[in-house]
């Protein structure tokens, strides 16, 4: 029987948010107004998506709006539109659960520290249940637009761990959501405040915002209605203004609503592209990354309009993947109003406007990171931190714009001591040695490992900076990438080294007489080896370190292999190249060494494995060399 009461439970998650919000967000309280309007002004939108389609559904009300009431004597606050209206089931699953991605993180980083917690919840968007932190009990009902008027819903819940649905009546379609205000709570009983709240947080709502007017009654000696609504709202669309009407906080404001974000955007861009496609742009970079960043299928942030009518959320085909953080709003004045996503899938002018789209952001990034503006400088080191392995992606999926999106990276280097200092790649090359004709940089799991790799010792000893690549995506960039600005990306653990006129005559000499020298161990060693090791041979990166593994210039790097072996999948074939330092004491004893060289050899092999992050195949044979050769060299003592 539909038409009877339900009492239902929260999901979990809902209890929760419900409970740490009313407590954190206390001193922001305010914000439930803009909430309950967003979510309003979002109904409107989809009922005039829906519209397009089905005009009927306008039934005699074309008219949208929002309205906001309060009664005094009662002490509640009211919020309605006539917008698309929730069904009784959407009632319950939209109003008693959390359907975001993201949502265990969210939960999983809450510290219980209630400063932090309100900055998370913010992050996380609030939404609906905002209400209940003025609110003591919140009475939703609701009409689904093409539903008769005795379909309606009713909703109710204290806030606590439940919530009813019953059967109503509604005139009109749309929702109407009432506050019964917590006691101590009147503010929210008054015209000129709620006004002020609605100019300054929900003043960019295309649709017009309407309350009663209120005049003085001088023998009352209060405020009363006037009898007349009015809009309180501008109503027009932010975007179609010019850039000289809007005012930075109105753009912060406006920001919110789109991307259901509490904190400011840390940049925006803003822009009416004329010619061959026309339309209008307002993209914005979030100060933070959302808890779904890395779900590459998560919504997407960027709407469509079309001549000011929504047609889409979430349009993943207005923003490349690698920008899928951008958030805002396309307004294109040629798309047709019924595109469908299936027309988005293949139209070439949407195409041409995610192109239009990528290179206003990438633009925007680099007015930042390029600015003499210190402040603005500073934004983009806070981007990079955000977002930059996201960007990185772009190297492989933009080709249109990879060289822009190169010149966005930043990497840690052997030049700076920490992982947060960063080089671009222009300053790499502002820097190289003389002589110097490649960019070299190291792979590896951690900072730290990449730091410490001894591939790097040669590089040290001569000065030669070398970009530290820890991040996972830096193997598909490096892969994607082969040169920046004429010079080649080389790795410093792959192929021959040739540092060309980087080394000396002389070097290069003894080089080549250590090679003639060793030929016979290193065909010994590469024997007792065996099938683990392509080649073994005598290398020119070590100064200190007995041994390090090396690959072909096309073959897949070690830690690539190891990436690929974690996620389970299966790395192409490639052996490694073990090279030996014939400097080092142990190299130079293996020559004489007889009894124990199998061991000898296997050691200079797992070392060099050890000391790139790698696992050894047999850890416990590893041991037992060690100690078999602690015991010889003790002499049995
Ligand atoms: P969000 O807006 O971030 O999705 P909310 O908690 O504010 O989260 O709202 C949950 C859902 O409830 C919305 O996505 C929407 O489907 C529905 N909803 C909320 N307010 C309205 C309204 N005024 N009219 C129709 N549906 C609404």
């Amino acid at each position: 029987m539909t038409a009877s009461k339900e009492t239902l439970g929260f999901q979990t998650e809902v209890k929760q948010l419900l409970q740490l919000m009313i407590h954190s967000l206390y001193s922001n309280k305010e914000i439930f107004l803009r909430e309950l309007i967003s979510n309003a002004s979002d109904a409107c939108d989809r009922l005039r998506f829906e519209a397009l389609n089905n005009a009927g559904l306008y039934g005699d009300d074309a008219d949208l709006k929002i309205r906001v009431a309060f009664d005094k004597a009662a002490r509640t606050l009211t919020v309605s539109d006539n917008g698309i209206g929730l069904s009784r089931e959407e009632a319950v699953t939209h109003l008693g659960t959390i359907a975001k991605s993201g949502t265990q993180e969210f939960f999983k980083a809450l510290t219980g520290d209630q400063a932090k917690d309100a900055h998370l919840i913010g992050q996380f968007g609030v939404g609906f249940y905002s209400s209940f932190i003025v609110a003591d009990k919140v009475t939703v009902v609701s009409r689904r637009a093409g539903l008769a008027a005795d379909q309606a819903v009713c909703w109710e819940s204290a806030g606590e761990g439940d919530f009813s649905v019953s059967m109503a009546e509604k005139a009109g379609r749309g929702t109407e959501v009432t506050l019964h205000l917590r006691a101590g709570e009147d503010e929210f009983l008054d015209g000129w405040r709620l006004k002020s709240i609605i100019r300054r947080y929900s003043d960019h709502i295309t649709l017009p915002i309407r309350m009663m007017g209120e005049k003085w009654d001088e023998e009352k000696k209060a405020q009363v209605s006037s009898g007349e609504e009015e809009t309180v709202n501008q109503a027009s669309a932010l975007w179609a203004r010019g850039k000289n009407e809007v005012s930075e906080a109105e753009y912060q404001e406006f920001y919110k609503h789109v991307a259901h974000d509490f904190e400011d955007p840390l940049a925006w861009t803003h822009t009416r592209v004329e010619g061959k496609q026309e339309y209008t742009q307002l993209l914005y970079i979030p100060a933070r990354a959302p808890f779904d960043l890395w779900d590459r299928n998560a919504r997407h942030g960027v709407k469509l309009y079309v001549k000011r009518v929504f047609i889409m959320d979430d349009a993943e085909k207005l923003m490349p993947l690698y920008l899928r953080f951008v958030r805002g709003v396309v307004d294109s004045s040629d798309l047709p109003l019924n595109v469908s996503r299936e027309i988005l899938q293949e139209s070439k002018d949407i195409e041409a406007i995610r192109n239009g789209c990528a290179r206003k952001v990438l633009a925007l990034l680099e007015s930042l990171a390029d600015s003499e503006d210190a402040a603005l400088r500073e934004k983009y080191t806070k981007f990079w931190g955000e977002f930059g392995k996201v960007l990185k992606e772009g190297v492989g999926e933009d080709f249109a714009h990879k060289e822009k999106i190169a010149g966005l990276l930043r990497f840690a280097s052997t030049h700076a001591d920490t992982a947060e200092e960063t080089v671009s790649l222009k300053d790499y090359i502002g820097r190289m040695k003389e002589g110097q004709e490649k960019i070299y940089y190291v792979t590896a799991e951690s900072f730290k490992a990449a730091r410490n790799s001894p591939h790097l010792e040669i590089f040290r000893k001569k000065d030669i900076e070398v970009l530290l690549l820890s991040d996972r995506v830096d193997e598909w960039v490096v892969g994607h990438m082969s040169e920046f600005d004429g010079k080649p990306l080389q790795s410093v653990a792959k192929g021959g080294l040739d540092l060309g006129k980087l080394e000396d005559a002389t070097e290069k000499e003894a080089a080549e007489k250590a090679a003639d020298e060793y030929r016979e161990l290193l065909e010994k060693v590469k024997k007792s080896l065996g099938e683990r090791v392509k080649e073994v041979r005598v290398t020119h990166r070590l100064t200190d370190s007995p041994s390090c593994l090396v690959t072909e210039d096309f073959d897949v790097s070690g830690n690539l292999a190891r990436i690929l072996k974690a996620a389970g999948q299966k790395a192409p074939e490639a052996k490694p190249i073990l090279e030996i330092n014939p400097h080092h004491p142990a190299v130079q004893h293996l020559k004489y060494e007889e009894a124990r060289f199998d061991d000898w050899a296997a050691l200079l092999f797992e070392q060099a494995e050890l000391a790139e992050g790698g696992q050894l195949e047999d850890p416990a044979g590893f041991v037992k060399r060690v100690n078999g050769l602690m015991l010889a060299l003790s002499g049995g003592r």
